[in-house]
């Protein structure tokens, strides 16, 4: 029998999440979807499935739950448009590939994927990526699918107040709007059976971003890397400054030659991120199986589960 620890942590954006702003019933029904999530991709798991096929599965759920801002539930750019971000690598071949500016996708992480195993190269944007998806025949919805009132009155107040969101409401305090933001994008690290690690992170981008702006997310190395020589990382926050210090690939190259701690690399890539100005959360496993979910925000709803099927679900700090 194969004993090799297995693992999915996945997490559903990072910012300001405070007891006082989310409602009890609110708070359950993240807690629920962050449950189905860790369900689905340790299900691919447990049957001996691949780390990226448990890292699709948990994506997809948070995806098409309109609570998070990914797939469903996607925030609209300036042009009031969702434009969809995702990605994929795996860790044994270190194979990526990516999605940006999409708008007919349903699953975006679908189409990374595709990316990924079906052409020869690592990223398409925009109509080409649109194109692609249909051409592999994952599902296409009309871009009405992703419209959500919620986001929509979000964007009307981003444009009101000449701001750009990083996803849900405003903090009521206006001297913290702009770094504060919650945030709901999603992703997920997985270790399987195998020894073989993978990452993905998807995500709608910034409420009120300009048309055409790419965030990390879609970004190998800033939002999403997955290497078996170290770790596999997704990231949430403010994406520039993601792009700016190369989040995820600074954290994995940390842990493979400094020989640190994953959450000693997680924390020194996060206070690289505050130096400039930046914030948000990483989520870090490695082929051993120790993970670290780290952030520098008031909260990031996170999740994970492991061997024993012990399921932790977490969103405040
Ligand atoms: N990093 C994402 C972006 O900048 C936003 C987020 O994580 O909420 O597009």
């Amino acid at each position: 029998m194969n004993t090799s620890p297995i693992r999915l942590v996945i997490h559903g954006g990072a910012g300001t999440i405070t007891r006082g702003k989310l409602t009890a019933e609110l708070e359950q029904a993240y807690r629920q979807v962050l449950s189905q999530s860790l369900t689905a991709g340790y299900a691919v798991l447990e049957a001996g499935g691949s780390s990226i096929d448990a890292v699709i599965a948990a994506i997809v759920v948070m995806e098409d739950s309109p609570l998070f801002n990914a797939g469903k539930g996607s925030v609209f750019s300036n042009a009031g448009r969702n434009e969809l971000d995702a990605s994929i690598m795996d860790g044994s071949t270190r194979m990526a590939g990516a999605v940006a500016a999409v708008t007919m996708i349903r699953n975006p992480i679908r189409a990374a994927h595709a990316v990924m195993t079906q052409s020869a190269h690592v990223m398409l944007i925009g109509q080409g990526a649109d194109d692609f998806a249909a051409e592999k025949r994952l599902e296409i919805v009309d871009p009405s699918y992703f419209h959500t009132q919620f986001r929509w009155d979000q964007l009307q107040k981003a444009i009101a107040e000449e701001r750009v969101l990083r996803d849900h409401d405003a903090d009521p305090d206006t001297s913290r709007r702009d770094r504060d933001e919650k945030r709901g994008t999603v992703g997920a690290v997985a270790l399987d059976r195998h020894g073989n690690l993978a990452a993905g992170t998807s995500t709608g981008g910034l409420t009120n971003k300009r048309f055409g702006r790419v965030g990390d997310s879609p970004v190998i190395g800033a939002g999403t890397y997955a290497d078996n020589r170290s770790v596999a990382v997704s990231a949430t926050g403010t994406g520039e400054i993601f792009i700016r210090t190369v989040a995820a690939f600074n954290t994995a190259a940390q842990v493979r030659l400094q020989h640190i701690t994953i959450t000693e690399a997680a924390d020194n890539t996060l206070a690289e991120i505050a130096a400039i100005g930046g914030d948000g959360g990483l989520i870090v496993l490695d082929a051993k199986g120790n993970y670290a979910m780290r952030f520098n925000t008031s909260g990031m709803y996170r999740g994970t589960i492991g061997s024993n099927g012990i399921m932790r679900v977490e969103i405040f700090s």
